[in-house]
């Protein structure tokens, strides 16, 4: 894919994910259509993923230290979180709030 990584702005905005490693990516709201639709991009590699498949992303191997067991990637929703950079700023309650109102579209409605 050489469409190079996405815009920041508008409605996207930065997510991670600490599972199995890190991954740190680009969520597009409005490509979120379905519940497999790729809509998140990797900052890494560029690759565009699913919800789902985007916590078993990473470019990062796992911390020996911290727990996996029970780890199932059908609850995306409770590891995919807003990126740390927006923490303190005024964009963090309104991004919070979309990234929750996303994750409750196709999985807990
Ligand atoms: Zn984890
Ligand atoms: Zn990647």
């Amino acid at each position: 894919p050489a469409q190079g990584l996405l815009k920041e702005g508008g409605t996207s905005f930065q997510v991670e994910h600490q599972c199995l490693g890190k991954g740190q990516g680009l969520f597009v709201p409005q490509f979120y259509t379905q519940p497999e639709a790729p809509c998140i991009q990797c900052i890494e590699c560029q690759l565009m993923f699913s919800p789902e498949k985007f916590v078993l992303h990473s470019h990062k191997s796992p911390d020996k230290r911290t727990c996996h067991w029970g780890f199932d990637s059908a609850k995306w929703p409770y590891y995919l979180q807003l990126a740390r950079k927006y923490l303190g700023t005024v964009e963090e309650a309104s991004l919070k709030q979309l990234l929750d109102e996303i994750k409750q579209r196709f999985h807990y409605p």
